[in-house]
């Protein structure tokens, strides 16, 4: 436990630490000893845990994974190892996350020990992050992103918004482009990503980094709803993102609004004037007409949902986007979700901890502290981390350290861990509770299928298991497709089309299952059969042994194989091949198997034993017998 601590770490008991805004606010409750009732699965009986348990030790008794239990103590901003101890206040959250009920051993046997909130400290809660404080929130700028489709006016926009309201307010200031940028429209602030497009939108999302509060939906008013505006829609309510339409090019004399907004309501878009809850603004990008609107719009939306974050705890923020110059080392830019970044905080970015060494913002100005919502640079890190990267501050650099190599060792296991589910494990899933819907993207040939197959599988019983197709279009699946399946946990259905070369090196790097079709029956079949759980288990041969033909007899017209068993075991039930030079020659069923004159159920390795194949007399002295069984893959 370090000696020190800082100041934004408070200890595990007592109450916090304040800050100067914290004066008058009531102290906060003290940790909550007595069980929660969590989002148990459906007659699990509560867990009962001791005061302090093992990272570990919580895992097996939540019969989870203990990268599970890692990653739900991560997402409370607690970076601990498997091998260490957390206190039961800590399991509880770790339980609440998970979805289990738990019971504290004393209560469960009725015992009258001391208080829990009294004892003393555990060895992992040096490392605790303070959590928001619902008394210290305030409210925090919100984050925009621009999607569209190519040529609709994405960076066109961006840039009126930022030469508007930054350049002409900023004396002197130039605008530095580093991935975000924030601008003040009547007293609030709004920030802004600087790369357009739902693929790196979903990208983030897929690496975990869900940025982004509004999605500002470009729509050129002369060319209408177009492919990439259709992705764009369907990646912004996979996010569960509301949308402002920007209607762009209002200045044209082509435009023709109306029929943007018919088009619009054909995609699940419907806008405030036709009754729906998606505002739409006319802008056009070049004569500035309408800006000011659409940002007002914004706040809007923004007070809506009620942005905040805590300005006082320990930052945590992601990284926008990140690379290495010359002169100034490896460069982020990060973009503070809560908390306040301060110059030579020790932060742990992905895989990679430094020490902030510099911060310089959107304008090129050096700043100490940057606030939520704040997009800022900051120097000092050893090594450029990744686009999506979480970044902590930690108490310490030993922290830093240690939760670096935590999140590398959780990267190594999580490439087969975090993949994706396939349509089997999602029924499984949904068996336990854990999924109501399956998700889908559907890519089809032509737009007379894409039909046929969304009408027929709306019809599909969905009693245990909800159907919702996230995205649907027609051609190839792409790598936008796959990112989307990746980061919204969906299964991509291809219907007479093939997947691209970016596409499949994605689904093979991300893991997520693309199915492809040529028979409409067969797809609505595999469809309908997740739903009702009773999707047929992959089936995968495994070998379980080998034997050389050492002799052959004949008895009548059978040949009998006396063989060695020379490696695992040959099972009478088994399957067959029989191989010489290394070619099979022969595929069916054990006919019989001996152990001198019995008959045997199954001859280990190192035994000699006849056998005779079902279907072939074939057998030749130095034959091998491969023996294999047919079983359903396991799931995960
Ligand atoms: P992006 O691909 O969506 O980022 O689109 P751009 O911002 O690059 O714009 C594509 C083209 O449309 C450029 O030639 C812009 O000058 C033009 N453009 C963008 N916004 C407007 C607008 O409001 N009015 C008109 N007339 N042209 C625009």
């Amino acid at each position: 436990m370090p000696k020190a601590r800082p100041r934004r770490f408070p200890p595990p008991r007592g109450p916090r630490p304040r800050r100067r805004s914290d004066r008058g606010a009531p102290p906060p409750p003290p940790p909550q000893a007595a069980p929660v009732v969590a989002l148990a699965p459906e007659g699990a009986a509560p867990v009962v845990l001791p005061r302090q348990i093992r990272v570990e030790d919580l895992a097996k008794a939540f019969d989870v994974s203990v990268v599970d239990v890692i990653r739900a103590l991560v997402n409370m901003g607690l970076m601990a190892t498997k091998n260490e101890t957390i206190d039961y206040d800590t399991a509880v959250l770790v339980a609440t996350e998970l979805g289990f009920e738990v019971v504290p051993e004393q209560v469960a046997a009725e015992e009258t020990g001391p208080e829990i909130a009294e004892e003393p400290a555990p060895a992992a809660q040096k490392i605790l992050w303070t959590d928001d404080d619902p008394a210290r929130l305030r409210e925090r700028a919100p984050v925009v992103t621009v999607l569209g489709h190519v040529d609709h006016g994405k960076t066109s926009l961006l840039d009126a918004v930022r030469q508007t309201n930054i350049t002409a307010r900023e004396s002197g200031g130039i605008t530095q482009h580093i991935g975000a940028y924030q601008i003040e429209h009547k007293g609030r602030k709004v920030t802004w990503i600087d790369t357009p497009g739902h693929q790196a939108f979903t990208a983030m999302r897929a690496r975990g980094a869900s940025i982004t509060d509004i999605a500002v939906l470009v729509v050129a008013a002369d060319d209408g709803v177009q492919p990439q505006t259709i992705e764009a829609i369907s990646h912004a309510k996979a996010a569960e993102v509301p949308i402002v339409v920007a209607l762009n090019k209002i200045d044209k004399s082509d435009a023709d609004p109306e029929r943007v907004k018919g088009q619009l309501a054909e995609q699940g878009v419907t806008i405030e004037e036709y009754g729906g809850d998606v505002p739409l603004v006319p802008v056009s990008a070049r004569t500035k007409q309408g800006l000011e609107d659409l940002l007002d719009v914004i706040v809007l939306v923004a007070d809506v949902r009620d942005l905040k974050a805590d300005p006082e705890r320990a930052a945590i923020g992601n990284v926008v986007e990140a690379h290495l110059e010359s002169g100034r080392g490896p460069v982020a830019t990060i973009l503070v979700r809560t908390g306040t970044l301060e110059r030579g905080d020790q932060v742990v970015v992905g895989t990679t901890y430094g020490r902030v060494r510099a911060m310089v913002d959107d304008r090129g100005k050096t700043i100490n502290r940057a606030e939520p919502s704040r997009p800022v640079e900051i120097l000092g890190l050893p090594r450029v981390p990744e686009a999506g990267d979480v970044l902590r501050v930690a108490p310490d650099e030993k922290t830093a350290k240690a939760a670096a190599e935590e999140e590398q060792r959780r990267r190594a296991e999580g490439a087969a861990g975090e993949r994706p589910a396939t349509l089997d494990e999602m029924f499984a899933q949904a068996k336990e509770g854990k999924t109501k819907e399956l998700k889908i993207v559907l890519k089809a040939d032509v737009q007379g299928s894409l039909e046929a197959i969304r009408g027929s599988l709306a019809k599909l019983p969905q009693d245990e298991v909800g159907l919702n197709v996230i995205h649907s279009g027609v051609g190839d699946v792409t790598e936008s497709d796959v990112t989307l399946a990746a980061a919204s946990n969906a299964v991509i259905v291809g219907f007479n089309n093939k997947l691209d070369a970016p596409a499949k090196r994605v689904a093979d790097s991300t893991g997520v299952e693309v199915r492809s079709y040529k028979v409409i029956y067969e797809l609505l079949d595999d469809v309908q059969k997740a739903l009702l759980g009773m999707l047929e288990p992959e089936m995968v041969e495994q070998v379980i042994g080998h034997a050389e033909v050492r002799q052959t007899f004949t008895a009548g017209k059978t040949t009998i194989a006396g063989c060695m068993v020379v490696d695992g075991v040959i099972r009478r039930a088994a399957q067959a091949r029989l191989i010489r030079g290394g070619v099979p020659v022969f595929d069916g069923r054990l006919g019989s198997l001996k152990r001198f004159k019995d008959d045997a159920r199954e001859v280990n390795a190192g035994l000699e034993c006849g056998i005779v194949l079902d279907g072939t007399n074939d057998v030749a002295v130095g034959d091998i017998i491969e023996a294999y069984v047919i079983q359903a893959k396991p799931r995960g």
